[in-house]
């Protein structure tokens, strides 16, 4: 770097300090900025332009072009040279600006005269804030070392926006990270939280970013980066051989952690003007926006490391963090880009909400938030970066939108709802010891759905009558190891305990598909919904099956025990799983162990295939189970985890609803009791529509008993299935209008009992 440049820029930097500490307004501040910049940088005109919103740049400041464009001028994302760096958060630099590709003349600017222009992004984390620009009558491509230079005071502006210094009298700029903000995401867990925002992986916020003296900077990184080192090598030291993913990744940290050409680059960026942290945060930034970029799925993932390790070393630098003490508030919602089974569970239920910017409706994190009955939000985008640790947060997993820092307009309208929901819920309450019979008569059996052992107290609260599906995965999935058969045959002994008698249908371990397991060897499947899982696992390596099956009969310990098999698609699947469970039995006997009293064997009708087996299968069967989530994604074939079409097909169309008719009539003519587990059934309206073909149990999430009873309780079977028979002769494609219709009507008539 040659030394003029470097002593203008640091020299620059000092003077930008120096304009960050005095004790100018908002909008003068800026202002003194951009004629710094100009006068540094030799150029006519400096301009900052930020962002009025997503879409919108506006000119906030200039030195050189007329004055009365600021705040005026604004141009769309992608619009003129300006708009086109921002976009792709790439510098433009061309000696002959009027003549460049999306050149846009502003009148009202002036700048026709200028003829070289240089455009950088300024940008934090990968967030977009704006674009700094200098132009320059002269026709001249900038050199390589004055877009460095600008580039860190582009870094420095970044930081000072953040840290809101230019707010304030004429500023017209509102504070980052104090305006209110409605984003939008994908629901994972309906209901409707309040609280205050806890990040799981706090944001850094660098207050410091100039630095005068490079060598303690210097000295500063060098010690962080040996202590982090000494961390990397501590925990790769830990994993176990077997941890071969996790071992991976921390191979890829210790090569970053050593990487000459990252070191170099901050040490350049220090010689500059910057300060330790700064320097990390400018090469964080430029990785962040190269994995945007980033096309091939090897290097974004090592580009996440690199992300992951500034993140660690960032920390060590600001002493800020989790390892810093911050109390999680009493009303905690959880924001972060992605986390863990285990993490989440280590939160458990004293979590309100939880927001995610990643993850996916299917994710293990969101069976856990299921499990756990939280709401959550799935793909809010851009929530990790404006969320700040203790802001308001409103979730609304209902309708997928979560409300950070909200008005008072939309804290009073989202009080409104949670106060409706809180009386349902007390009408619920009210009815939680009555059965669900209907007004013609028939009562349905409701139990609920778990997955944990916090989920038992809600047999009571709920009025559940028994668990009629426990997902033993959760156990398997939360772990960095296969879990032992005494500590599983511990746990389902006290699920047992804790149902005092009700019966609680264990399903065995379904894995495979969306659910992987940490520590076994991931199978490269082209399709995995269709590929080697639940049952097919289970036969396949029976080693995991016959443990679990042990446990599952030592936890009973003489008491009655209720096993389903998931996903079978075939007679002959059911056939050799119950031959497990008598050798099972058989091998416990001669152990001495006791045996359950009673066992039932059931399985789960997840495909179609299993709806037309041989009737000597449903003679067999001891009970059926139908797990809509999977029947549905394999009768309508639109994937499940699927945003695009997950939602594309409704449950109450007829075809969908006359298969299960026709399972609920074969299931009639062999006694085969039935019932349904999916998740469709814990929604009133649906249920409704499987009581009204007939099915007489059904099996639910604990919060949806009380909403499916209250229903139950006030329709007559007899005229909702005239309603549903009708609609269906008439040749439509659901059911829905006719029966939403009817039971808006009815409603009317029954209100309050
Ligand atoms: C189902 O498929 O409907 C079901 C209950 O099982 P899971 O959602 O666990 O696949
Ligand atoms: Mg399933």
């Amino acid at each position: 770097m040659p030394e003029r440049i470097e002593t203008e820029s640091r020299k620059l930097l000092g003077r930008l300090r120096d304009t960050m500490a005095s004790e100018i307004a908002g909008q003068a501040r800026l202002d003194k900025i951009t004629n710094l910049i100009a006068d540094s940088m030799r150029t006519e005109v400096c301009s900052i332009y930020l962002f009025r919103d997503p879409e919108t740049l506006e000119l906030c400041a200039t030195e050189g072009l007329k004055k009365e464009a600021v705040h005026e001028t604004r141009m769309r994302l992608g619009e003129g040279l300006v708009g086109r760096v921002a976009r792709q958060g790439r510098v433009v630099n061309t000696p002959d600006a009027p003549s460049a590709k999306g050149f846009r003349y502003m009148p009202e600017t002036g700048e026709e005269i200028y003829s070289s222009f240089l455009g950088v992004p300024i940008q934090r984390l990968g967030e977009k804030l704006g674009v700094l620009v200098v132009q320059s009558k002269e026709k001249r491509e900038f050199s390589a070392d004055e877009i460095y230079a600008l580039e860190v005071v582009a870094m420095v502006l970044a930081e000072m926006t953040e840290l809101g210094v230019f707010l304030g009298e004429g500023a017209a700029l509102s504070a980052r990270h104090q305006q209110s903000e409605l984003i939008r995401g994908i629901t994972g867990q309906e209901g409707t939280a309040e609280g205050h925002v806890w990040l799981h992986e706090p944001r850094v916020v660098v207050t410091n970013p100039i630095a005068d003296d490079p060598q303690k900077e210097q000295e500063r990184l060098n010690e962080a980066v040996e202590q982090l080192r000494v961390g990397v090598d501590k925990m790769l030291e830990m994993s176990t051989a077997s941890d071969k993913d996790h071992r991976q990744v921390l191979e890829a940290y210790r090569m970053f952690a050593n990487s000459k050409g990252w070191m170099r680059r901050m040490e350049a960026d220090i010689d500059n003007g910057l300060s330790a942290e700064a320097a990390v945060e400018k090469e964080q930034s430029l990785a962040r926006s190269r994995m945007s970029q980033a096309k091939d799925n090897y290097l974004r993932e090592r580009l996440n490391d690199l992300d992951d390790l500034s993140n660690r070393l960032l920390r060590i630098l600001t002493g800020q963090g989790r390892e810093t003490g911050a109390e999680l508030p009493a009303d905690p919602i959880l924001v972060a880009r992605n986390i863990g089974p285990g993490d989440l569970l280590e939160y458990g239920r004293s979590l309100r909400g939880i927001v995610l910017e990643e993850g996916s409706v299917g994710s293990h994190a969101a069976i856990v938030a299921r499990a756990l009955a939280i709401p959550l939000i799935v793909r809010a985008e851009r929530i990790t970066t404006e969320a700040l640790n203790g802001d308001q947060i409103m979730v609304d997993g209902d309708q997928g939108i979560v409300h950070l820092r909200p008005d008072d307009s939309v804290v009073n309208a989202f009080r409104d709802k949670i106060a409706m929901q809180a009386q349902a819920q007390h009408r619920y309450t009210s009815i939680r010891d009555k059965p669900a019979t209907t007004l013609s008569g028939e009562t349905i059996t409701l139990t609920m759905n778990a997955g944990l052992m916090a989920d038992l107290p809600s047999l009571d609260s709920s009025g559940a009558e028994g668990v009629g599906l426990f997902r033993t995965e959760l156990q398997f999935l939360v772990r960095n190891q296969m879990p032992k058969r005494m500590e599983l045959a511990a746990l389902y002994s006290r699920v047992l305990d804790a149902a005092g008698g009700k019966r609680v249908a264990f399903r065995t371990l379904d894995i495979g598909s969306d659910k992987v397991l940490p520590y076994m060897k991931p199978n490269d499947e082209p399709n995995p919904a269709l590929g080697w899982r639940a049952i097919r696992v289970g036969l396949d390596k029976p080693g995991v099956m016959r443990m679990q099956l042990q446990a599952l009969i030592r936890a009973a310990n003489g008491r009655p025990l209720t096993i389903m098999f998931p996903f079978v698609a075939q007679y002959d699947e059911y056939r050799a799983a119950r031959a497990e469970v008598d050798k099972a039995i058989q091998r416990e006997e001669r152990l001495g162990h006791a045996l359950p009293e009673k066992i039932e064997i059931g399985a789960m009708l997840e495909t179609p295939s299993l709806a037309f087996a041989p009737r000597q299968f449903f003679e067999e069967v001891e009970f059926l189970s139908i797990g809509g989530n999977d029947l549905k994604q394999f009768f309508f074939a639109a994937d499940r985890e699927n945003e695009r079409v997950r939602r594309r097909y409704d449950t109450l169309n007829v075809s969908f609803l006359s298969f299960i008719e026709s399972i609920v009539e074969r299931c009639a003519q062999t006694g085969t009791p039935l019932s349904f587990c999916g998740e469709d059934a814990g929604r009133p309206v649906e249920a409704a529509c499987f009581a009204a073909i007939g099915l007489r149990s059904l099996s639910m999430r604990p919060a949806s008993i009380g909403p499916v009873k209250s229903l139950l309780r006030r329709i007559d079977l007899g005229t909702l299935r005239a309603v549903m028979d009708e609609a269906r002769d008439s040749g439509v494609q659901s059911v829905r209008p006719a029966v939403m219709e009817h039971l808006r009507t009815a409603m009317a008539t029954t209100a309050g009992s």
